[in-house]
């Protein structure tokens, strides 16, 4: 087979009709993709999470038109929608049945049923887009080739069985030469529920593919044209990366960088996929390629940011010169399948953060009363909010010299809450407050990259 490529477009990149027909040029134009992840339209995943927290009929209504309205604009620019009109109908009304029943229960099943019509949407949509550039592909429902456990808004693949599924079924469609364009976000439990894999979780879902696929990359449009030193929202300055590897876009990735979810890297690392992240508005501008070993690999890379941290603070006096306090806490954040991000720890107390990025497709709070609660048996807990994650990202961080001098000095004038550093050779960790947040991505930007 000639060099098989997947590619994945994201929400804003599938947009609206121009946005579409955008992505429907890349594909073409590259011979080598063959199968084709979408995203929901931006705004429908958000509009679906919301209906299925279970709203009043007013609200429901009014959350239900527009996602409609985000599809409609799509198919009223179509030269012929007569195909996929009634299929898009159908959808909707399966949105409206379940938004009802949402409302009387919620359940995370129930949840993801209904966030999944997103993809089906977007992926259906497409299909017409790009028959009107003359080209014929084959809509495949990615539940019958992911399959998941069940755990529900975050649910975790089975690598094996989605193997499996994906030789028999998408395998020999990618031999007979067809272009198969399929969703991303979700799959199917044993039982045969639909499942979502997190927020965003569209990337991952392309890297999986391309793994089972044994692809030769997986590219990543999106609106930005690669994966820059920190986000140009915040530092206009900020420049391009043309090559990264693995391990710095995992820290990004986990430490707050928007471009790729966290997951995706896990297949791309484990069965060595390069990864490209570039923008389908304008292909031209070029984009980042993540490997496993680009040269060269400076010190400093690049700086992330994550805002709404939670830092918990738990002390006990009789940790001092105790045994298990640790195991203790962290069997019972484990329980409540809870990721712990950064960590220190004293004589009587340990501070930590709490990973909140990938959360699940709910948007539910990590925070449960029942694991406050729990926690509290075992030692005092504090809570603190109004924190912001700053990251900086680069290579053997551990070993360079100065490095803590030349980041102190810089952020002289800024309360640094914590700090975690030695434990990666890939990144440094501070928490400062969220109104300091930019100002300290500034700084340090400045004064290592600019
Ligand atoms: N549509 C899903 C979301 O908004 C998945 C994705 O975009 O990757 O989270
Ligand atoms: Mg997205």
């Amino acid at each position: 087979m000639p060099h098989l490529s997947v590619a994945k477009f994201g929400g804003t990149s599938v947009a609206n009709y121009a946005a579409m027909q955008a992505c429907a040029k890349i594909v073409i134009n590259d011979p080598n993709t063959r199968v084709v992840v979408l995203s929901a339209s931006a705004g429908i995943t958000n509009l679906l999470v919301a209906l299925a927290n279970g709203v009043d009929a007013e609200q429901r209504s009014k959350l239900i038109d527009e996602v409609r309205q985000i599809q409609e604009n799509i198919l009223n620019e179509l030269k012929d929608d007569s195909r996929v009109r009634p299929i898009i109908e159908k959808y909707l009304e399966n949105v409206t049945s379940l938004s009802e029943a949402a409302a009387l229960a919620t359940s995370p099943a129930l949840s993801d049923e209904l966030i999944s019509h997103g993809e089906m949407m977007s992926t259906q949509i497409f299909i017409e887009v790009l028959r009107e550039l003359n080209t014929t592909a084959t809509w495949l429902d990615v539940r019958t080739i992911v399959a998941t456990n069940d755990h529900f808004g975050k649910a975790a693949p089975n690598d094996e069985q989605t193997q499996a599924n994906s030789d028999n079924l998408l395998k020999p469609l990618i031999d007979r030469g067809e272009l198969v364009i399929t969703q991303g976000f979700i799959g199917r439990e044993a039982s045969g529920k639909t499942t979502t894999l997190g927020r965003g979780g569209s990337d991952y879902s392309a890297a999986l593919l391309a793994e089972v696929l044994n692809a030769k990359d997986v590219i990543i449009w999106t609106d930005v044209a690669g994966i820059y030193t920190t986000d140009p929202r915040i530092v206009p300055n900020a420049q391009k990366i043309d090559t990264m590897s693995f391990a710095e876009a995992a820290e990004m990735a986990t430490f707050g960088a928007k471009v790729l979810h966290p997951a995706t890297l896990l297949p791309a690392v484990r069965s060595n996929i390069p990864v490209y992240v570039g923008s389908s508005k304008a292909p031209q501008d070029g984009g980042t390629w993540v490997t496993r070993d680009p040269q060269p690999r400076p010190t400093f890379r690049a700086i992330a940011l994550r805002r709404d941290q939670v830092l918990l603070t738990l002390s006990s006096l009789s940790m001092l010169h105790a045994q298990g306090f640790l195991a203790n806490v962290f069997s019972i954040l484990a329980k409540h399948k809870i990721s712990v991000d950064t960590i220190t720890t004293s004589e009587v107390s340990i501070a930590l953060t709490l990973d909140k990025t990938g959360s699940a497709s709910s948007g539910a709070e990590l925070l449960s009363v029942e694991l406050l609660d729990e926690l509290s048996k075992l030692c005092t807990v504090k809570v603190d909010t109004g924190l912001a994650l700053v990251a900086l990202i680069g290579n053997d961080l551990h070993i360079a010299n100065g490095v803590a001098k030349h980041i102190f000095d810089t952020l002289e004038d800024y309360n640094v809450r914590m700090i975690s550093y030695g434990a990666s050779t890939n990144n440094i960790c501070m928490l400062v407050s969220s109104e300091h947040a930019d100002e300290v991505v500034r700084s340090l930007h400045k004064s290592l990259f600019e």
